[in-house]
């Protein structure tokens, strides 16, 4: 093999306060075909990857399980390991980022910093808990918006009228964690100074690392100003304290990205890799991280800047992919469509989806979409219907007829040619991530193969004379159209290319067999290697997520009673002000750009005249309820609300529910018999 490659590859860290789901998947599954393909091709490719352990919501977790934080993270490690092993992920090494290689280099790699001057240090105000006397990050700050006093909004932007702030500036602020109202104080920070790095990035980000539309976005955020990064976190925290301080972590966007570097260390330690060789300043080994497009800016931007002052070596790429959407929408658990990696797991092959990711996947951050009819329609007609079918139907007569033994001559080396003649352009596809491009020419080559041994028909051969010379030559090249496909499709499908060596009787195909045929020689019995996608099987696992969140939610339900915190007394009087009308639910839709808004029509009975009233109202309860559940349900809305101008249009009233928020929200619903108009008093 000539030019061998020395390649690292990771993907991005998930984190370790959760399951696997087929978001994950798919970046792992589209990272392991691009390793596997170069292993095929000889290059010398390490994957390594690992938890990401660190961080507040951890912390969290594992106090609300009465666990230590180790034993959270060492049992979720478990469990992801578990879930990547099942999609036949093959890592060299997974590892997490709460471990000690990780924190030498996090401590080394933030002395460096310091001592080069990039590190400054400067005291903030933040929102702070004091009953769990915690710093609250942005997400843990609830309020009403100060322009528009929408209720229930984030810490740093609304969602009804899109205006953004700072967390101090929300109306009635309320901790997410303890429900305590927050109070500012001041605490001092550290500051990575990444706008030192412009020059450098702008030219670095420009040099073939990034897709082109990565590149352009990323050279838009540097065409702005750069801000300065927070890399210091108050304690409580799970994490890393920062060195010569007391009480001070780093971020965990800071360790996480040194978890790949550690990752690898751990594996150099017990192999013959050597970790200079590919992160020295020199090195001209390759490094290549994949990632969704959520992360950009950390790889791009930070840890470029903190290789560089550092005095490591840079990325030769960072690869961005998009999101994984299911049946056209958002991945969402009330759907069944926020799919496990476990549960996908016990019901169906891994393979079905790696093929199917596969055969999706391209080389930008689109989005990709798992529609789940089609998923069962591509699997079947591409694995079982042409590529598996090439071999079935050929294998039975050289293992009956000629003793399983290959003729001495193919019947037509032209097909096998024309297949053998696509290798350039595959491993050009499959290198570029253009994995949708590839698998269209493998299944195109497989429908050549079908194309020919329908035309010869080989069953009639045998039916007029079983052991001639022509129906060897024939099933023979039909066997060895099928070996050049399983070459091609082996990163995606390793387990059934096992399956198919076997079968044909060969050591581990590699890219270089592509150049030979398999002639006088002997194969196997040939065994089923691929079953059909049942639908039912599908809609099982569609069923078992739906229910999954549906118990989960009502568990929370139950052990949430309703909390103290009641607002100051008023009268009769002032409570008639409201007018509250029974409303039935007649229209109800998601709105684009809103993450927690429905829009809901209502219909409020009819007027003296006799013509029906409806209101359009938008709603903050798409965390717990979809649309479609909603519609004939009656509620509670108040009428004489003063209409108000959204972002999405003008919402004139409001519906009652209650809960904290998230998928507990719980609208209020008359007993049947209300209709539609009727006060309540
Ligand atoms: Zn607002």
């Amino acid at each position: 093999m000539v030019n061998t490659r020395k390649i690292l590859v990771t993907s991005a860290l998930p984190y370790a306060n959760g399951d696997i789901h087929l978001g994950h998947i798919m970046e792992v599954v589209q990272t392991d075909i691009w390793v596997r393909f170069q292993k095929l091709q000889g290059h010398d490719c390490v994957y390594v990857c690992a938890d990401d352990a660190h961080g507040t919501s951890i912390m969290l977790s594992a106090e609300e399980r009465g666990v230590s934080p180790q034993k959270l993270i060492d049992d979720v490690k478990e469990q992801h390991e578990r879930d990547f092993t099942g999609f036949l992920i093959n890592f060299d090494n997974f590892y997490t980022t709460h471990s000690r290689e990780n924190r030498e280099f996090s401590e080394s790699i933030y002395l460096a910093l310091e001592k080069n001057g990039h590190i400054s240090k400067r005291t903030i105000k933040q929102l702070y808990d004091p009953e769990k006397k915690l710093f609250l990050a942005d997400r843990y700050v609830v309020g009403s918006c100060p322009k528009c006093q929408a209720d229930n909004q984030y810490g740093d932007n609304c969602e009804v009228c899109g205006s953004t702030y700072s967390p101090s500036e929300l109306i009635n602020p309320q901790s997410v964690i303890s429900g305590a109202t927050p109070i500012e104080k001041e605490s001092e920070h550290f500051f990575f100074r990444v706008p030192m790095f412009s020059d450098m990035l702008k030219k670095w980000t420009r040099s073939g690392t990034l897709q082109n539309s990565v590149s352009n976005k990323v050279n838009e955020w540097l065409d702005d100003e750069l801000q300065e990064w927070d890399i210091s976190r108050d304690k409580p925290y799970f994490g890393f304290e920062i060195p010569n301080t007391q009480g001070k972590y780093f971020y965990v966007w800071l360790d996480a990205p040194i978890g790949y570097m550690a990752s690898f260390k751990n594996f150099c330690d017990r192999t013959d890799y050597c970790f200079d060789d590919y992160w020295n300043e020199k090195s001209t080994n390759e490094v290549h991280h994949f990632i969704g497009k959520d992360i950009i800016n950390f790889h791009t931007l930070f840890w470029p800047a903190m290789l560089s002052s550092a005095n490591y070596r840079k990325p030769s790429a960072v690869h961005a992919h998009g999101f994984l959407t299911v049946n056209g929408t958002k991945m969402s658990k009330s759907r069944g469509t926020f799919i496990n990696a476990s549960t996908y797991l016990k019901h169906l092959d891994a393979e079905y989806l790696r093929y199917y990711l596969a055969s999706k996947l391209s080389s930008g951050v689109d989005d990709l979409d798992l529609n789940l009819e089609d998923f069962v329609q591509k699997v079947n007609s591409d694995l079982v219907g042409k590529l598996a079918n090439i071999a079935s139907r050929c294998s039975g007569f050289i293992y009956k007829n000629f003793k399983g033994k290959l003729a001495e001559s193919l019947d037509a080396p032209e097909i096998i040619e024309q297949i053998q003649s696509k290798r350039h352009e595959i491993a050009e596809l499959y290198e570029k991530l253009n994995y949708s491009k590839a698998v269209r020419l493998i299944m195109a080559s497989a429908d050549l193969a079908n194309k020919y041994i329908n035309e010869k028909q080989p069953w009639i051969i045998a039916k007029e004379n079983p052991l001639s010379k022509e129906l060897q030559a024939v099933c023979s090249t039909g066997i060895n159209a099928f070996r050049l496909l399983i070459i091609y499709i082996k990163p995606v499908l390793p387990a059934l290319a096992k399956k198919a060596e076997l079968f044909l009787q060969v050591n581990p195909l590699t890219w270089e067999d592509l150049d030979s045929s398999l002639t006088n020689h002997k194969i196997a019995k040939f065994n089923t290697m691929v079953n059909r996608v049942e639908s039912a099987k599908v809609n099982i696992m569609v069923d078992e997520t739906k229910h999954a969140s549906e118990s989960k939610q009502k568990v929370q339900k139950e052990s949430k009673e309703s909390e103290g915190n009641f607002e100051p007394e008023i009268s009769v009087d002032d409570f008639l002000k409201i007018d509250l009308r029974v409303a039935q639910i007649i229209s109800a839709s998601e709105i684009q750009d809103a993450d927690k808004l429905l829009k809901l029509v209502l219909d409020l009975g009819k007027d003296e005249r006799g013509v029906q009233i409806q209101r359009t109202v938008f709603s903050g309860i798409k965390s717990a309820y979809k649309p479609e559940e909603m519609i004939g349900m009656l509620t509670v809305v108040v009428a004489n609300l003063r209409p108000r101008k959204m972002k999405f249009g003008v919402s004139e009233g409001m519906i009652l529910a209650a809960g904290p928020g998230g998928k507990d929200i719980w609208l209020i619903e008359p007993h049947s018999g209300a209709s539609p108009g009727m006060r309540v008093t």
